[in-house]
Order: structure tokens, then C-alpha cells, then sequence
């Protein structure tokens, strides 16, 4: 350790660059399949990684409360306008520091602490942050939930309708971290209006989809729109939420000073690069195949013999139900672990099992496309994971790591072109 301070990392601090390398390679060598993952290009890397990080901006462009800001003004006001183009929204606040950062600030902008809001369950594929009882959203307003029909697997809008029309709640949410099916948004903002309660929509999951035009946009119904930037939008981890011009003066409140300091600037600078890469065609190609690949893994799972919930999706993700294979999620997310394929236990609809066994996997696309891979390679991929659980004996599971690590050096990852030879990242 020295404390020369022009040092690069790898000199400054050979333990943490160590130990960066190491998770650079696990990231290189294994199959990335949790769906709230994703790779961010380089430059989104680069922007986050700069001397942006040494500067305080409590405030917004124009109106901050610090010296010095001319120049992060135009990244944050650069920030704003790309995502506002790319969503068609009337007001962007790019300050969250993360998705729960953006639930908590908007959710206060709009509805005192006490009342009562209404979200997805979090053991039907809802969030932690919408008012689940482990989090300060289900301490500080009084929440209730919405589940899936345990037949269908998908959100039944007649009984979300007599739901609200029993409960009155004053905020309805929309949106999920496990449900694999596009979500009516007008249903949805029809009941809000017919009970008097504001329409907001978590898109964290499907942003990006949304971006690429292959997911209908919430935007037109919801006053409130939230979401992460990290997963399918490919960015750096944060969050972002978007709204009415009406709600615009609250929302800037509730993120500054409300719940937050100084923004991350350097964060906000690589969600400009982020936001640019967006609004490209190529990321239209790359949201499209996302889709296709994830219909394709989980048409091949069912050939298989796996179960999914809702029998298939309209997206990124998909929850696979192990009870037809005899196995809990928790040891097949181990199993597969040792076989090199990252998944994560999942609870399914009226889950038997705790949500620390569980019933189910989700698995997703987005990192898998990004590096590249195609409907083959998801072909290939369902018969990893099938292997790997249905044998997970040693022999097997060392034999399907190293098809696991073949498959992924095709795909390179951060690699410069020189040294991969082609690129096969997609965008
Ligand atoms: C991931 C997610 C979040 C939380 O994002 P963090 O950045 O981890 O705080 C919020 N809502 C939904 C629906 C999510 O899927």
C-alpha cells in the first residue's frame, strides 16, 4: 500500500485490484443468468470511474448550492434531456442513487406516511420496496398487495379492480422483479382513477425494453414512473424516476433534500453515456434480442421438462418452477453455481417452501445478449442447466463447467478487439 497519489490502483493497492480481477474473470468465465444483471459497456465504466466523483452538487442545474458546478451542470442537464427524449417524459430526475432510492423519494413526494398504498407481493414477483413489511415502505405507510391468479400465473385486473375498490388505497404500483408478462398499464390506471389513487410504475426490470420500443411504455399512464438503470437499461447501478410536469416540483423536493445529499455525479455521468447508447438503433437490436433469446430459453426449458410459471414470457425473465424436477431453487441455484451458470433462487406463486429454499429459479437474458449469444446459444444453455440437475454429481458438473467456460470465451467480454479477433457484442 502506498499513498503516492497519482499511483494508479494497481500500484496504490494491489489487494483491491487483486481482487477486482478476480471478479472481472468470474464475470468472463461463467454464464450470467439473474435477471437484474447486465454488462455495462465500457464507456459507461470509464464515465463512472472519473474525477466527477470528487464533486458536491446538492441542488439541480442551475440551482445549486455549491461553487464550481458550470461544468456538471451540462452533464446532469445532459443526463435529463437524453432520458427525457427516450421515454417521451415531461420531467426526469436523474438523482437516485438506486432503484429503492427512487421508490422511497417518489412514493413521499405524492403520499403522506400512514396512508395506504397498494403493490405487487413480493412472493408473487413484486419488490422489497413496495411496501413489503421488512422494508421502511411497509413501516411507514400502511400496505397492502395484489398477487397473481396461482392458475394462470399472471395478474388478474378484476381482482386487482375489487381489490382496490375494497381497500381505497391513495398509491397503486405496477411493476415487478419476477413477473415475466407485460402488465396492462391502462387496466391499471383505470382502477387508480376509478378509486382516486395515483398510478405509479417500478420499470426497473424493463426499462431497457421499453428504450428498444419492444415493451409498451408505461409513460403515457403513469403520472410516476421509476426504475433502475443497471438492469435492462444496461447503465450504471442507480436509479431515475420520471413524471408529469405536475409532479415535477415535488419529486426534485423528495429526492434533494428530502432523502438524499450530493448526487453522484460520476454515476450520473455515465447514465448520459448510458442514456446515449439507448437511444441507438443498435440497443433497439439488443432489447429485441433480449426477447427473443429469453423466449427461446424458456421454450427449450419446457422441452425439457421444466415447468414455467404463466407457461412462458412476453420479456427478459422467467421463473422456472422445479417442483416437476423434485428440486428446490435453493440447491439448484448451488448446483448450478458449481457448473459456472449464476442463476437466483426465486419464490413461485403460494411458494411451498420458505423464501430462503423456495420452489423456483429466475433466470434472465440481458447479460447473456449482451455478450453476444443468440437463440442457439440459449438452446445450449437449457441443456447446461438441465444436466448439471439432473446429474449433479461431480463428474458432471465439472464436465458441464467446462463446456460453461468454452461457451464464454466465444463471447468474449471487455475484451479489445485485437485480442478477441471479432466483437460479438451485439451493441
Ligand atoms: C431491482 C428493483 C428495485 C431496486 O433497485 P435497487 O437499485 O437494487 O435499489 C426496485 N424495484 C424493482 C421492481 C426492482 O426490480
Amino acid at each position: 500500500m502506498t499513498l503516492d497519489h497519482n499511483a494508479g490502483l494497481r500500484d496504490a493497492d494491489p489487494l483491491v485490484a487483486h481482487l477486482i480481477d478476480r471478479e472481472l474473470g468470474r464475470q468472463r468465465h461463467g454464464l450470467e443468468l439473474i435477471a437484474s444483471e447486465n454488462f455495462a459497456s465500457r464507456a459507461v465504466i470509464d464515465a463512472m470511474g472519473t474525477p466527477l466523483t470528487n464533486k458536491y452538487a446538492e441542488g439541480y442545474p442551475g440551482r445549486r448550492y455549491y461553487g464550481g458546478c458550470e461544468v456538471i451542470d451540462e452533464i446532469e442537464q445532459l443526463a435529463i434531456d437524453r432520458l427525457k427524449q427516450i421515454f417521451g417524459a415531461e420531467h426526469a430526475n436523474v438523482q437516485p442513487h438506486s432503484g429503492a432510492q427512487a421508490n422511497f423519494a417518489a412514493f413521499m413526494a405524492v403520499i403522506p406516511p400512514g396512508e395506504k398504498i397498494m403493490g405487487m407481493s413480493l412472493p408473487h414477483g413484486g419488490h422489497l420496496s413496495h411496501g413489503a413489511a421488512v422494508n421502511h415502505s411497509g413501516v411507514i405507510w400502511k400496505a397492502v398487495h395484489y398477487g397473481v391468479d396461482p392458475s394462470t400465473g399472471r395478474i388478474d385486473h378484476d381482482a386487482v379492480r375489487d381489490q382496490a375498490l375494497r381497500e381505497r388505497p391513495r398509491l397503486i404500483i405496477a411493476g415487478g422483479s419476477a413477473y415475466a408478462r407485460i402488465i396492462d398499464f391502462a387496466a391499471f390506471r383505470s382502477i387508480a382513477d376509478e378509486v382516486g389513487a395515483i398510478f405509479l410504475v417500478d420499470m426497473a426490470h424493463f426499462a431497457g425494453l421499453v428504450a428498444g420500443g419492444v415493451h409498451p411504455s408505461p409513460v403515457p399512464h403513469a403520472p410516476i414512473v421509476t426504475s433502475t438503470t443497471h438492469k435492462t437499461l444496461r447503465g450504471p447501478r442507480a436509479g431515475l424516476i420520471l413524471s408529469v410536469a405536475e409532479h415535477a416540483k415535488a419529486i426534485d423536493k423528495s429526492v434533494f433534500p428530502g432523502t438524499q445529499g450530493g448526487p453522484l455525479e460520476h454515476v450520473i455521468a455515465a447514465k448520459a453515456v448510458a442514456f446515449g447508447e439507448a437511444l441507438t438503433d443498435n440497443f433497439k437490436a439488443y432489447s429485441k434480442r433480449i426477447v427473443e433469446n429469453a423466449k427461446a430459453l424458456a421454450a427449450s426449458l419446457i422441452e425439457r421438462g421444466f415447468a414455467i410459471v404463466s407457461g412462458g414470457t412476453d420479456t427478459h425473465l422467467m421463473l422456472v418452477d422445479l417442483r416437476p424436477k423434485n428440486l428446490t431453487g435453493k440447491a439448484a441455484e448451488k448446483t448450478l453455481d458449481q457448473a459456472g451458470i449464476t442463476v437466483n433462487k426465486n419464490t413461485i406463486p403460494d411458494d411451498p417452501q420458505s423464501p430462503f429454499v423456495t420452489s423456483g429459479i429466475r433466470l434472465g437474458t440481458p447479460a447473456l445478449t449482451t455478450r453476444g449469444m443468440g437463440t442457439a446459444e440459449m438452446g445450449r444453455v437449457a441443456e447446461l442447466i438441465d444436466r448439471a440437475l439432473t446429474r449433479p454429481d461431480e463428474a458432471t458438473l465439472a464436465r458441464v463447467r467446462a463446456e460453461v467456460g468454452d461457451l464464454s470465451s466465444a463471447f468474449p467480454l471487455y475484451q479489445p478487439k485485437s485480442a478477441a479477433g471479432r466483437v460479438r457484442r451485439s451493441a
